[in-house]
């Protein structure tokens, strides 16, 4: 029997490597291994590689060659993002605890470091949540700001409803806070992991103090991301020999930055053209599955036509009425359907989506709710297959 091919519905998990990047990296695995630290013509030829990188990663995101501080991914980025921004706090103010404001559909790796920081006592985390489509709470924000907010981070796209968030009013907003208080403070953080593939992302339009990238959301390597520092109130959370910057000690990882930056260039190339296939991947898939399929209805915001600016063009969050999403998981897998409950983080616990119960439906449907998130190698073909087998399924 011919083996059917799988249809990866995953892609906000991860994607797959491009092999032109797999290329652009090889002989730095290979013979161009030197330490960037060292000063020999090996060490000269890798510092040469990343410097390189730094500068056209540099200028995709519109910062500075110094501002771009490589680190282990998104993750890390995050926790050096609070944790550092904290750390700047307590140096400068050492008898004022200080607020972090997040909004309450934030990855782990931003929401858990802020609550770890609150259960050592080192600061005070305020949630401000969404509305139902997912967008934050303006006025929410506003009334939680005072002056003792130390950082604000909200953000970008959403990776579970792929809600996107008005990042250069929020930006804004905070710009003009800190004009009026005449203060330095607070520091405006946004988590772009999940942007960086269909979004501008570039500082002036964004308006940041402080974003995380990172490369497996867009085709490169797992294992290194960014974080783009414009502004230096901030401090190491990783001691050491005082690479990047004296931001992130550790010998340079010289072939994932190589790779970081082939993904990124490629990325660049392909963005408006992919977002606008996208979006009609995923009204096709939305049409479809709200038409012909009882019980399904949409989480978050994005209409069928994507309603670009609100919603990725590649994340659909569905629920299945009466279905538990761990069986609609597990029989989709079993169908040949690659998809996942929210955050890849998450996805083993197999608890209720927080952001899907964020979004102010219950819990009910919080667990009965699938994330399906399409990528480079979906056809418009693989949704009307998937569709048909999610028919049977239900069926
Ligand atoms: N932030 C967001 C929004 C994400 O989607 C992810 C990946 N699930 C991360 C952070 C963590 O990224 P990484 O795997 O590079 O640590």
């Amino acid at each position: 029997m011919k083996k059917q091919a799988r249809l990866y519905f995953d892609n906000a998990a991860t994607t797959p490597l491009d092999s032109r990047v797999l290329q652009a990296m090889k002989p730095y695995f290979l013979s161009d291994f030197g330490n960037p630290g060292s000063l020999h013509r090996e060490g000269q030829r890798a510092v040469a590689a990343i410097d390189n990188c730094r500068e056209r990663i540099a200028n995709i995101l519109g910062v500075q060659f110094r501002d771009i501080v490589f680190t282990s991914g998104a993750t890390e980025a995050n926790n050096l993002a609070i944790q550092g921004v904290v750390s700047f706090w307590w140096e400068k103010n050492p008898n004022r605890l200080p607020k972090i404001i997040i909004s309450s559909i934030e990855h782990e790796s931003v929401s858990e470091v802020a609550r770890n920081l609150e259960r050592r006592g080192l600061a005070k985390v305020c949630v401000v949540g969404v509305n139902s489509n997912g967008t934050l709470k303006m006025k929410d924000l506003e009334a939680a700001m005072d002056q003792d907010v130390a950082i604000v981070s909200i953000m970008y796209a959403n990776n579970e409803i792929g809600a996107v968030q008005d990042v250069p009013q929020i930006s804004a907003f905070i710009k003009k806070y800190r004009e009026a208080k005449n203060s330095s403070w607070p520091i405006f953080h946004t988590d772009a992991a999940q942007a960086l593939q269909y979004l501008r992302c570039d500082s002036e339009y964004l308006g940041y103090d402080l974003a995380t990238f990172s490369a497996h959301k867009i085709y490169g390597p797992k294992g290194v991301g960014v974080l783009a520092v414009r502004n230096k109130n901030i401090l190491p959370i990783i001691f050491g020999g005082g690479q990047e910057g004296g931001l992130r000690s550790g010998t340079e990882n010289v072939p994932l930055i190589v790779g970081f930056l082939k993904a990124m260039e490629i990325n660049e190339a392909l963005k408006a053209k992919e977002s606008a296939r996208m979006l009609r991947i995923r009204g096709r898939f939305i049409r479809g599955a709200l038409g012909s399929i009882r019980g399904v209805g949409l989480n978050g915001g994005g209409k069928e036509d994507g309603t670009r600016g609100r919603t990725l063009p590649n994340i659909v969050n569905v629920f299945f009425k009466g279905i538990p999403a761990d069986k609609m998981m597990a029989a989709l897998d079993l169908s040949g359907v690659a998809v996942s409950l929210g955050s890849a983080c998450r996805a083993r616990s197999l608890e209720a989506s927080y952001v899907v119960k964020a979004l102010g439906y219950g819990i009910d449907r919080a667990k009965q709710s699938i994330r399906f998130s399409f990528g480079r190698g979906t056809s418009e073909k693989d949704i009307d297959k998937a569709l048909g087998l999610i028919r049977k399924i239900i069926r």
